[in-house]
Formats: C-alpha cells, sequence, structure tokens
C-alpha cells in the first residue's frame, strides 16, 4: 500500500534530507488514488519546473506520520480525500494555519477549515443511484426514506468500514440526532438485497445486474463506469432537495501545509495553483468531480447530470461526529 513514487527526476533521497535546497522539490502526502493525482503533479513541475515527490498513504497513517517526523519531516503539503480526515488532522496538529487572500476568495466558506488549516480543492457528492428498469425517480425522495420498508430487499450499500459512509452518517447525526439517525441506518440494514460491498463500484455494478434497486454512491463512479462502459441501466438521483429536507450530502478532496514544512510559501504557492482556473479544469476532466472554484464549468458529462441544491452545513461536523457514527453503526449492525 505504501509507496514513494519520484516524479520527474529523482532528486535527493530521504536520507540526506539536509542536501535539499529549498524550492527544489516538494515533498505531497496524499490520501488520493495516483493515477487520478499524477497528472495534476505532472502539470505543476511542467508549469513551473518544482519537482514533486509525492508519498500515498491512508490519511490517519499520513497524519501520524507528520507528528512523528516533527522537525525532521520533509512533508510540505497534506492531500487527503473526505472532510472527516482533514479534520482529524487539524485536531491533531499536522496541519499549519494559511493567510491567503487568493484562497480565502477563491474557496468557500462552507469548503475549508475555519482558521486556515485547510481548503478543498475537489467536491464530490454521495447520492442516490436507482435501476432505470425497476424505479422511477418519482419514487425516490430522500437518504432517510431508504429506510422505509418499501425498500425491503432492494438496497445496496458499501461497507460502513469507508470514510464516505462514516461522514454520511455522521451528518444525519447532526441533522437528525442520535435516536433518528440510529432509526435510519437500522431501516437501511434491514432493506440491505444483499452484504455491504467493499467498493462504490460493486453497487452500481449490483444494480445494473438486477441485484437490487437502489443505492448509495459518489457521482465519479458512476461517470467512471459510464465513460467506460457507455449507457448503463442505473441513473443518478439528487435526494434531499426539498423544503427543510438538508441537501446532496457533499464531500470533499483538501490540501493543507504540513506542521513542520521547511517551505510553506512554495507549498501555499502549490495549493493556490490547484485551485486555479486552468487546475480546476484538469481536476474536473479527470475524475467526474465538481470544482471547487465557483469560475469553473463541472465536465459537460457531470452537468448533464443536472443541478442540485448541496447540504447546507459545513462539513466539518461529519469529522467532529464521526466517531459518534461508526459507533451507530456497528450499534445498528452495518457491518
Ligand atoms: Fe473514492
Amino acid at each position: 500500500m505504501r509507496r514513494f513514487l519520484v516524479l520527474a527526476a529523482a532528486a535527493a533521497t530521504l536520507a540526506c534530507s539536509l542536501t535539499v535546497r529549498a524550492d527544489d522539490t516538494l515533498v505531497i502526502y496524499s490520501e488520493r488514488r495516483e493515477p487520478l493525482f499524477v497528472p495534476i503533479l505532472d502539470a505543476w513541475t511542467e508549469q513551473t519546473g518544482v519537482k514533486v515527490q509525492l508519498l500515498t498513504d491512508q490519511a490517519q497513517v499520513l497524519t501520524e506520520r507528520i507528528l512523528a517526523e516533527g522537525e525532521r519531516g520533509r512533508a510540505d503539503v497534506m492531500v487527503t480525500v473526505d472532510a472527516g480526515n482533514l479534520w482529524h488532522a487539524t485536531e491533531r496538529g499536522a496541519l499549519a494555519p494559511i493567510q491567503s487572500p487568493t484562497l480565502a476568495a477563491i474557496v468557500p466558506e462552507d469548503f475549508r477549515d475555519p482558521d486556515g488549516r485547510w481548503y478543498a480543492v475537489t467536491q464530490r457528492a454521495r447520492v442516490i443511484v436507482h435501476s432505470t428498469d425497476r424505479v422511477q425517480p418519482g419514487e425516490l425522495s430522500t437518504y432517510e426514506d431508504l429506510a422505509d420498508e418499501k425498500w425491503r430487499g432492494r438496497l445496496c450499500l458499501r461497507t460502513s468500514k469507508k470514510v464516505y459512509n462514516q461522514s454520511l452518517v455522521a451528518v444525519l447525526i447532526d441533522r437528525h440526532g442520535e435516536q433518528e439517525a440510529e432509526r435510519i441506518v437500522r431501516g437501511w440494514v434491514a432493506n440491505l438485497a444483499a452484504p455491504p460491498t467493499t467498493d462504490d463500484n460493486a453497487v452500481i455494478n449490483a444494480i445494473a445486474a438486477g441485484q437490487c434497486d437502489v443505492g448509495i454512491v459518489n457521482t465519479y463512479y458512476y461517470g467512471r463506469i459510464v465513460n467506460r462502459q457507455g449507457e448503463i441501466p442505473v441513473a443518478i438521483f439528487y435526494p434531499n432537495q426539498g423544503d427543510g429536507e438538508g441537501g446532496v450530502h457533499v464531500n470533499v478532496t483538501g490540501a493543507g501545509i504540513a506542521a513542520h514544512s521547511k517551505q510553506p510559501e512554495l507549498a501555499q504557492r502549490f495549493i493556490e495553483w490547484m485551485l486555479s482556473e486552468p487546475t480546476q479544469r484538469l481536476f474536473a476532466d479527470i475524475d467526474f468531480e465538481f470544482p471547487v472554484n465557483p469560475d469553473v464549468a463541472p465536465n459537460p458529462a457531470v452537468a448533464a447530470w443536472g443541478t442540485f441544491r448541496p447540504d447546507d452545513r459545513n462539513i466539518s461536523s461529519a469529522g467532529r461526529l464521526q466517531a459518534a457514527a461508526v459507533r451507530l453503526m456497528d450499534r445498528a449492525g452495518y457491518r
């Protein structure tokens, strides 16, 4: 799992970090799938001449590594999926605050840490997907409604071990309180057509294959499958669009400066560059995610799915309530 990928010409090694000149190489710790991130880093190196070393691992491992390495550490930037992971990194003290008028102007308030320790670079929506053969959009409404017994034996969900579902349930707790959130999750479990899957692709494929009728996934998984296979008998439904229903659950990939970076100006420049219009377009086209920069339109394939009202609360609540969400899903028998 742990890989150290040296991009561009191999520069200094970890062992002789003292010989690394500032502005020579930017060291990035990342939990983001490498095939989706490397083209972005290649563009950065091409445009700026600054090389990149990329260490990919799970966010919590990277957070602890930044702390354990302390002043000896070489990490400049941390990039990770999920607001809960970003919240955890700030709680542990792994990220340094950034004062950037550029970032403050581009990144909406809901998509950054109130103290400037991380900024979203892409946003992703976690939505309902349904069979176009067996479910009419008019039968669907909210995440909460998937607990209704009309969906008995018809629901597919990814495992509760995935942080995406932990964040979604954290939002349900924030919105409804623990008791009601637990009732909803118990309803989901009662409605499962099959044991929870290991990833979002399996949920979409199971619906296409007729094993279940509805599920919850991040939109870009759907975008990838359609891009690869062409049309499938599965469609996206944007839930919770009615008054008082809260909106679609949106999560992010975000970036911050590692607490002990020796070149925070360069790290900040990199994060600002990721939010610039050309780079945001690159992100949008590589993986069917939604740009964070409001001046950049989504990829046409994504725009074709229509528009939606996102959840109105700051996504940091996902982090704050994630531990409670994990306990709740365990009690409810969601594996
Ligand atoms: Fe993902």
